[in-house]
């Protein structure tokens, strides 16, 4: 059996960034990477995606940056029932996700890390360390594991045993549209069932996504996907030297379904707690950042409780703007939307 000092499982945003900060921090570290798919696979999974990323990401990750950037984001508009329009500015990307992996995944393999094609098959703990199956028949050891394998974890379901608390299952559609470069489009509604129709340019076409089966598209389609985002977070992400990390821990926020920032944070904190050897350290800092925070669910099933009448009247006050004192008009003239209102401020830090 191969040993490994540390061993990641996915190599999605999650794993790719884990992977990154553990060779950047101790080169010297024996670092496998594995990832069941390569090639055109890896690149079709990984454009599954609005592929949006605020600025605020990049910050937090650096040295990484933001790179392959296919637009740059200025404005945020969300249309809702009613007919009020909100615009905010806020500054993104769209990103080429599956060239941006590549590229980390390129500065890691420079500082020695391996990265292999293969699919975990279960994975164990046993006398201290972890061994892992694959499908190639390969058999693996490490005493950390970082389980960066997206919403259907094998680590996940072999070493914590837990599901996540809410999935919600989208479309997401590839149209022959154009819309504006600079801006991303959410559209509100009961029939979004708590989440909401986005519309992001991507190159000269467009991507349309909604919760499965809420709306249809009339656009040419180019490509179809479906996906799943996990979100609600697990009760742990960290058991023994095992940390879980993006959508195996179901971090994506409930409301914006933003899963890219969070996902690579996470993997940087995971990489930083092995190297601390210190799984506490990455608990804390899940419990205590504004990511994990409750009321992002509970504003997510408010919002699923809401017919139309209920969207419109609670964003009729923000008609001529999200102004300070229209917001604090909002909380007093309507107490029972409160949650939705902290919430939607919080998303509009640590959203995307
Ligand atoms: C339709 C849609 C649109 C989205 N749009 C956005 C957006 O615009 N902005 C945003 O911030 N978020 C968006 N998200 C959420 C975001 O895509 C995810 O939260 C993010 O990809 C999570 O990254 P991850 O690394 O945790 O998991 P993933 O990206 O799922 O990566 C997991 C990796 O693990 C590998 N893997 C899985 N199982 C195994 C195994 N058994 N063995 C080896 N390897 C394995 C996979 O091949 C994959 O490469 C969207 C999600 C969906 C579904």
């Amino acid at each position: 059996m191969e040993a490994y000092d540390a061993i990641i499982v996915g190599g999605g945003c999650a794993g790719t960034t884990a992977a990154f900060f553990l060779k950047e921090y101790r080169p010297e570290m024996n670092v496998l990477l594995i990832d069941r798919l390569d090639g055109k696979n890896f690149d079709l999974y990984h454009r599954m995606c609005g592929e949006a990323v605020s600025e605020s990401a990049f910050r937090e990750l650096r040295p990484l940056r933001a790179e392959q950037v296919v637009h740059d984001i200025n404005y945020v508009e969300e249309r809702w029932p009613g007919g009020v329009v909100l615009g905010i500015r806020h500054r993104g990307y769209i990103v080429d996700r599956p060239r941006l992996l590549r590229s980390i995944q390129a500065r890691y393999l420079a500082r020695g890390g391996i990265m292999e094609n293969d699919a975990l098959l279960s994975a164990r703990r046993e006398n201290g360390r972890y061994e892992l199956e694959c499908s190639s028949g390969r058999k693996v050891a490490a005493r950390s594991l970082i389980g960066a394998d997206g919403f259907n974890s094998r680590v996940r379901r072999d070493i914590f045993g837990t599901t996540p608390p809410e999935v919600i299952w989208t479309e997401q559609y590839l149209v022959d549209k154009q819309v504006p470069e600079h801006k991303i489009v959410f559209i509100q509604g009961e029939r979004y069932n708590g989440g909401y129709r986005w519309e992001f340019p991507a190159g000269k076409h467009a991507r349309i996504g909604f919760p499965r089966g809420t709306d249809v598209v009339r656009e040419d389609i180019i490509e179809r996907h479906r996906r799943a985002i996990p979100t609600g977070s697990l009760e742990r992400i960290a058991y023994g030297r095992c940390y879980l990390a993006g959508d195996a821990a179901a971090m994506p926020n409930p409301l914006t379904f933003g899963g890219i920032r969070v996902a690579m944070l996470a993997g940087r904190q995971a990489a930083e707690a092995v190297l601390w050897d210190d799984p506490e350290r990455y608990e804390r800092w899940w419990r205590s950042s504004m990511f994990s925070h409750p009321s992002f669910m509970r504003a997510f099933d408010h919002f699923a409780g809401l017919d139309d009448a209920g969207y419109a009247e609670s964003s009729r006050v923000f008609g001529s703007g999200l102004l300070p004192f229209a917001f604090l008009k909002a909380m007093f003239r309507y107490p029972q939307y409160r949650d939705l209102y902290m919430a939607y401020v919080r998303s509009a830090i640590v959203g995307w």
